[in-house]
């Protein structure tokens, strides 16, 4: 495999296909999501799922096609999604009278039947999610970071007012998101709002997890919108207040995809492939049988008891038995797939009662007991989680800079983050992207009251804080 510091994006290409993650699709830009890769999202997705039904938004499923009609009602959001956009004009054999959008989002025909179900301040909020694929036709594609079809969960709410709606909004970005991504993931993100040229197309205000990848970069992790009432005006979102009166809804809508698949690997990943964070990995514990022939059985089912009695105090546990290949060749396969603690367990293991450790990133070997394995095998889990969580952060903040000086603003953002103060005008943040690729990620809601001179032209600062920028994905 490439190393990471000649090339990250050739080591990321080669090790999402050699681990077996996603494979190319037959359409360009599209991917299939393998079983190793699927099972990652799984884990992510079913915490999403328990943390979204506790919040109180349940589940609900609207069509992929969407009429043209819908999406043309608001302005802005038809002309950001416009370029991206697949459109089917003949089905059953005949030209459509109208042509239907394949999904891009949501918005359009969830606001339709908002529109339907809304009709008292008693109706509200109204809190939905939905689990779907969405395809947005991508010029540039990356695997799993960029893809012209993707998984996610979209969630859309109605409320009576702001106050509501940006509650919502932030209860989305904080409990929902940024617990799921640090805990689950152990990606320490940053939440933060986006700057008026990087908001979601309709919105009137976008959120935002960034996380650091291993190359410096940035990558936004999931986007938490308050839309005001530019949707509920397009598709005539109104309720009757108390005192009667007839008043337009506040409309939110949050979304995070199976790209967060691809920044788990790019946060954790090394040169010997996937570090997998044990809360996401498919398999916690690999136990791989050493052993001649005349032991084999002896050794695989002792190895298969000890699978089950880790299975049975809820730790992922698999064994590697497959005959025609080397110990050693199972050692380094999944250490690519990432695989955060493998057990060695042979006939003289065996005889002493215990099995070989090996940690995905520690150094040597150790024995452990067997009657201990389960409770010591859960604190090496939780050890290990912790660590990637700790090392991630240790990264980004040693790859981040803050700075009021030019110079050092271009060198910050060629290998990682720098946290600088804007004037807030889009035309200068296009200037910066001309010259350095780096745009604002986001404006730190934890970020220290700050003002003065913008990094670039010098015009005061907007946002009363610093304004975090780099390269990203
Ligand atoms: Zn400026």
């Amino acid at each position: 495999m490439t190393p990471q510091s000649e090339d990250f994006s050739a080591w990321f290409n080669e090790l999402v296909l050699k681990a077996e993650i996603v494979d190319r699709g037959p359409v360009r830009g599209t991917m299939v999501i393998r079983p190793y890769g699927y099972r990652i999202w799984e884990l992510l997705q079913s915490d999403l799922d328990r943390r979204i039904k506790e919040t109180g938004h349940p589940n609900a499923y609207f069509p992929l096609l969407i009429p043209q009609s819908y999406m043309q009602r608001e302005a802005e959001h038809v002309e950001g999604f416009a370029p991206e956009l697949a459109v089917v004009t003949h089905a059953g054999g005949k030209v459509l009278e109208e042509p239907l959008i394949v999904r891009p989002t949501s918005e359009t025909v969830i606001g339709e039947y908002m529109a339907k179900w809304i009709s008292s301040y008693r109706d509200l909020p109204l809190l939905l999610n939905q689990w779907a694929n969405v395809v947005r036709w991508e010029l540039r594609p990356r695997l799993l970071l960029r893809t012209t079809e993707f998984l996610w969960q979209e969630g859309h709410t109605a409320h009576a007012d702001e106050a509501d709606a940006m509650r919502e909004t932030m209860l989305a970005l904080h409990e929902i998101y940024a617990r799921t991504v640090r805990e689950l993931a152990a990606m320490p993100v940053i939440e933060g709002e986006k700057t008026p040229s990087e908001r979601f197309a309709g919105a009137a205000r976008t959120f935002t997890i960034e996380g650091m990848m291993r190359d410096g970069r940035a990558l936004q992790a999931g986007t938490s919108h308050y839309m005001g009432t530019n949707f509920a005006r397009a598709f005539d979102i109104q309720y009757a207040a108390q005192d009667g009166r007839l008043t337009h809804a506040h409309t939110t809508s949050w979304g995070l995809s199976t790209r967060l698949v691809g920044g788990v690997i790019m946060t954790h990943g090394d040169d010997k492939g996937l570090v997998l964070p044990p809360r996401v990995a498919p398999y916690q514990v690999v136990i791989v049988p050493i052993s001649r022939s005349d032991q084999g059985a002896e050794v695989i089912a002792a190895a298969a008891a000890l699978a089950q009695r880790l299975a049975g105090s809820g730790i992922r546990a698999h064994v590697d038995d497959r005959p025609h290949l080397s110990p050693g060749f199972k050692f380094n396969d999944w250490e690519l797939r990432g695989v955060p603690i493998r057990l060695e367990l042979g006939p003289r293991d065996l005889a002493a009662g215990s099995a070989v450790m090996v940690r995905r990133l520690g150094e040597g070997k150790e024995p452990i007991s067997l009657d201990g394995a389960p409770a010591r095998l859960a604190d090496e889990l939780e050890a290990f989680q912790d660590f990637l969580f700790e090392r991630a952060t240790a990264f980004r903040d040693s790859h981040t800079v803050t700075t009021d000086e030019w110079d050092d603003f271009t060198k910050a953002v060629a290998t990682g983050w720098a946290r600088a103060l804007h004037c807030g005008t889009p035309e200068c943040e296009e200037e910066i992207k001309a010259a350095t690729s780096a745009t604002a990620r986001c404006i730190p809601l934890d970020g220290e009251p700050e003002s003065g001179p913008c990094i670039l032209c010098g015009r005061l600062s907007a946002y009363g804080t610093r304004v975090i920028f780099g390269r990203a994905y």
